[in-house]
């Protein structure tokens, strides 16, 4: 059994960790949880958006499920990904992209995952005023930080199956900074023969990815174009509604759904939990447990193909409740 901290989070947040922690009980998951109320709601109870408990756990555990939160507006709240990231050095922020049955859209064979680095680049908020009409913002870019986010995405392809990785950049405009990127992408591929290795400009990824996107496999890249990437690639297969993601570090990992609270449909019982169903499937990947996190997958998969208990988001008229016992109906 592996111990691991739950977010319960704000407006759909709760309804669909429940649904998710049922279906991870009926798969047999073998998983036991620490449960803890974080976000605005927890703030207006006890003056904290994360309770000193949640991050004592998180601590312990390594590993969190999170479920999305309201970010309190004007009260000068830095963002809780930021802050949960920065203390738990999450440098690879992980999406995958996969088109499915459920979702119609022009682009049917979309399978491909995004590995952002997540600590420099542009982000790095080294910006300086040079004068009224003249601003400056750094970007930065390390070997230790590139070395880490490149090798995570070959191990992730060999752990995987997956047959490239695709390394983006601007390496012929920025040639030290981006140039670094992809010299170091070039140092560590060989270490992984049976995966293959090529590269690509950005803006040219960026066409290549509405014409041809099965053409792409894992891609990797610096923290800017892999923030736009990583969007664009939702749009391909319907929208952030269906997308999982996971940022993990060196000691810690996070699996969370890329969509927000909805606190237009919260208490209402049609939130559709898939997201972070799926990134929940990624956390079990992640601990060694890919045949539950494939028996899972499966039963979403046949559910969604059915079209016959789909929540509204999808077209459907199906409560929470009522597609998340599909899915055990499945397992
Ligand atoms: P949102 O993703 O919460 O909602 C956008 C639209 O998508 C809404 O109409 C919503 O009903 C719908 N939607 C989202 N998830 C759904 C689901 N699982 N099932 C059915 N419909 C779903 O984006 P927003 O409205 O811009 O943000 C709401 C709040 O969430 C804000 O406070 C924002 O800061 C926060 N947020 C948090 C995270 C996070 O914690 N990771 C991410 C994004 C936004």
């Amino acid at each position: 059994m592996t111990t691991i901290t739950v977010f319960k989070g704000d407006g759909i947040g709760p309804e669909i960790t429940d649904a998710v922690i049922d279906i991870l009980n009926a798969a047999k998951a073998p998983l036991t949880y620490e449960f803890f109320n974080v976000g605005a709601a927890e703030y207006e109870r006890n003056g904290a958006l994360i309770p000193e408990a949640a991050f004592q756990s998180f601590d312990k555990t390594h590993i969190l499920l999170k479920s999305p939160i309201t970010t309190p507006i004007g009260k000068g709240f830095r963002s809780l990904n930021v802050t949960l990231r920065k203390k738990y050095d999450l440098f690879a922020n992980i999406r995958p992209a996969k088109s499915n049955t459920a979702v119609k859209t022009p682009f049917p064979n979309v399978d491909l995952v995004t590995f952002r680095e997540n600590t420099e680049d542009l982000y790095a908020g080294v910006e300086e005023k040079i004068s009224d009409d003249e601003m400056h913002s750094i970007k930065i870019i390390t070997r230790h930080a590139s070395s880490r986010i490149i090798r995570s995405a070959f191990e992730y392809a060999v752990a995987h199956g997956r047959k490239k990785v695709t390394c983006v950049h601007k390496a012929n405009i920025m040639k030290l900074s981006d140039g670094m990127f992809l010299d170091i992408f070039r140092e560590i591929a060989p270490d992984y023969p049976q995966v293959e290795a090529d590269d690509k400009i950005v803006d040219n990824t960026c066409m290549q990815l509405v014409m041809h996107p099965e053409n792409f496999d894992v891609m990797v890249m610096p923290n800017l174009y892999g923030d736009i990437i990583s969007d664009l690639t939702s749009g391909l297969i319907g929208g952030l509604g269906l997308l999982p993601s996971m940022n993990i570090g060196t000691d810690y990992a996070m699996f969370e759904a890329v969509h927000g609270s909805a606190p237009d449909i919260a208490g209402k019982h049609i939130a559709n939990p898939t997201a972070l169903l799926w990134s929940a499937c990624m956390m079990l990947e992640h601990l060694g447990e890919n045949e539950t996190a494939r028996r899972i997958r499966q039963a979403v998969d046949d559910v969604l193909a059915e079209k016959k208990c789909l929540t509204p988001d999808l077209g459907g008229t199906a409560k929470t409740e009522e597609y998340k016992d599909a899915i055990i109906a499945k397992l």
